[in-house]
């Protein structure tokens, strides 16, 4: 059998992209042969930066990964992988907190498209505690999220001060 290509999907709503989502899109392109990594434009989520503004950032900061695609997509997520080809979901894990919703849309997602793969992947321990809404929160109120986002996106987050 042909080797078949591993095409990665790494949704979410990267509003900001913080340390913790790139080093998981670090470890999933190590497994792919082709990596997208899609903002979710999901209407019922109160958002600070705009979808484009969520594009162009994680663009910036992921210059360095070859082959990997930037885009975003409304809808549902099983339809883009397909839209895409994509044969993986990546997902990362932080904590037991985040298990009971990802294990559940898995299951989901794997009902709806029977060929795809959700993987999860977990970072580096020193980004177990770290998550878009806390490094707003901390931006918001004068803090120094430098050990936590890269610097593009602490320089867009100065504007909200
Ligand atoms: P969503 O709204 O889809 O949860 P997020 O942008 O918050 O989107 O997260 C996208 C994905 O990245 C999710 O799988 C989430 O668990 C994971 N993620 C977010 N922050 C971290 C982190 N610090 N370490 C590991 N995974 C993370």
């Amino acid at each position: 059998m042909a080797n078949k290509k591993i095409i990665g999907l790494y949704p979410g709503s990267f509003d900001p992209v913080t340390n913790g989502h790139l080093d998981i899109a670090e470890r999933a392109f190590k497994i792919c042969d082709e990596l997208h990594v899609a903002v979710v434009a999901n209407p019922s989520k109160n958002s600070l930066f705009s979808i484009a503004e969520r594009v162009e950032l994680l663009k910036k900061t992921t210059k360095h990964l070859p082959k990997v695609v930037i885009s975003s997509f409304n809808g549902l997520l099983v339809n883009y992988a397909k839209e895409i080809k994509a044969n993986i979901i990546f997902r990362g894990l932080r904590a037991v907190s985040d298990f009971e919703f990802e294990f559940q849309m898995a299951l989901i997602n794997r009902s709806l498209h029977k060929d795809i793969e959700v993987v999860f992947l977990v970072p580096n321990e020193k980004f177990i505690f770290l998550s878009s809404s806390s490094i707003k929160e901390v931006a918001r109120l004068g803090g120094d999220v430098s050990g936590f986002v890269p610097h593009e996106v602490q320089k867009a987050l100065q504007k909200f001060k």
